[in-house]
């Protein structure tokens, strides 16, 4: 290959040509670029204001430990300065997997404890008092065919959503790259979900009772510089993938996207953007204010689209639903 000199500096040697912008970038240059990206995306959607309080949702998997690092890497500055408190946190699905990702504790620990950032490690199952093994075990037994993943997702956010509220957390901020939010757009559309779109976006859950919204610094960063950043900072990769993750729909999309990348290189950013542009849309129209209205599960009364939410759904169609209001109630 020959040699070319970075478009930015103009002076290092370029390791990394961005198809999507032309840009051909030196290490130091590319790390800088994302480090940019990261506190303009808060600056721009004004995700973080005076007096929040942030919970930042570090899993152990990469995205997440970037997240993290480039937090750190920006703390000394606005709108960072003005937060209230910082609490960095990692769910455990106390599943067979999650033992793999919690061998990342230990580093995302000594990174937390270096900066004098709090941390904490919160169980499913202590929050919402059934665990995500449980509930998949039920439902299989009645012979539902359901995606752990699904419900792995589920119970994550709605266990997220429970710590901040306890916390008093004002704000979650999770490591969504411009992939997922692809991903997500395409699985609306095959799911003829529309109503999915009014949760679609840079912030999303704003003005929701009970609901703490949440904020994505990294959405339109592609999981590849994502990957290349952890490798250039030495951040820990994980060894193993999930086991579900091959029957999770959003597999299939990722060859999919990359396939179409490769004739279009900006085909992610117009995705998620064709989403936003719909997100705003439907926040705007009355016609959709009426259809999607967003009411109250009649179980728990989380903020749901339908008469009970996700989280009960399953736990209900699981039969697990008496020992989950006991849970509750304690
Ligand atoms: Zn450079
Ligand atoms: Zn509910």
């Amino acid at each position: 290959m020959v040699s070319t000199v970075c478009t930015r500096c103009r002076r290092r040697e370029a390791f990394y040509l961005r198809e999507s912008s032309g840009e051909a970038l030196c290490k130091q240059c590319f790390m800088k670029s994302i480090e940019e990206k990261f506190i303009r995306n808060i600056r721009e959607y004004d995700m973080i204001k005076y007096g929040d309080s942030i919970g930042v949702a570090v899993s152990g998997g990469k995205d997440s430990l970037v997240l993290l690092r480039l937090l750190i890497k920006n703390l000394k500055k606005p709108p960072l300065t003005y937060v209230e408190r910082i609490l960095v946190f990692t769910v455990d699905e106390e599943l067979e997997y999650s033992k793999h990702k919690l061998e990342r504790v230990t580093y995302i620990r000594q990174l937390c404890e270096k900066y004098g950032i709090e941390y904490r490690i919160y169980t499913i199952s202590s929050i919402i008092g059934v665990s995500v093994q449980e509930v998949y075990d039920k439902l299989r037994e009645k012979g539902k065919n359901i995606n752990m993943c699904t419900i792995c997702g589920v119970f994550r956010r709605r266990v997220m959503n429970e710590i901040a509220r306890r916390e008093g957390l004002t704000k979650i901020m999770t490591a969504h790259n411009l992939d997922d939010d692809a991903q997500t757009v395409l699985l609306n559309v095959f799911s003829n979900d529309l109503k999915r779109f009014k949760w679609f976006g840079p912030i999303t859950g704003e003005d929701v009772e009970n609901f703490v919204p949440r904020i994505k610094p990294l959405r339109n960063i592609r999981e590849e510089e994502i990957a290349i950043y952890a490798y250039l900072t030495g951040t820990p990769m994980l060894e193993r993938e999930c086991p579900y993750v091959r029957n999770n729909p959003r597999y299939l999309l990722k060859f999919l996207l990359a396939d179409l990348e490769r004739k279009n290189p900006n085909i992610k950013y117009m995705i998620v953007s064709f989403g936003d542009s719909l997100s705003n849309l439907l926040k705007e129209v009355k016609y959709f204010e009426r259809k999607i209205k967003t009411g109250k599960c009649s179980i728990c009364g989380m903020p749901t689209t339908g008469d009970i939410c996700r989280t009960c759904e399953l736990i209900r169609d699981a039969g697990l639903l008496d020992k989950y209001l006991l849970a509750k109630r304690d």
